[in-house]
């Protein structure tokens, strides 16, 4: 998947504000900061949306949501509050086909998103 742009992140050939790495996972700044607070949550592992997780994945997406919220601690937003997203396809508002979960906070957000 070398066109895929979160891959280029994962491998270092494109630069990012990486928080957090391990062997399964990578968290970095957004680079277009929707809230204070604004970063993501990807699986090193290239998964086109989330239509293509299976049985199996679980333990990715538990670790996924297990690192947003330990970030989230450090960024100082977990008493004041986030929120986690994963955008899926056209309609879903998703952009860069690898699966990514969104975490933003430092400000008030309003429900339904638009
Ligand atoms: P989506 O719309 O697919 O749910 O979210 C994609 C996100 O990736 C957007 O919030 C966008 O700002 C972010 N993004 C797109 N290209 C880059 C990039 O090159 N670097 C970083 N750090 N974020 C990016
Ligand atoms: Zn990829």
């Amino acid at each position: 998947m070398t066109q895929c742009l979160f891959c280029s992140i994962v491998s270092k050939q494109i630069p990012a504000t990486i928080l957090y790495e391990d062997d399964s996972v990578v968290a970095f700044r957004d680079i277009g900061p929707q809230a204070p607070v604004h970063f993501l949550v990807i699986p090193k592992r290239h998964l086109t949306t989330l239509n293509d997780l299976v049985v199996g994945d679980e333990h990715l997406i538990g670790h996924m949501v297990l690192t947003a919220q330990q970030l989230a601690a450090k960024e100082g937003i977990s008493e004041s509050g986030f929120r986690l997203a994963m955008n899926c396809n056209r309609e879903g508002g998703q952009t860069v086909y690898h699966i990514h979960l969104h975490v933003l906070g430092g400000r008030g957000m309003s429900w339904p998103p638009g």
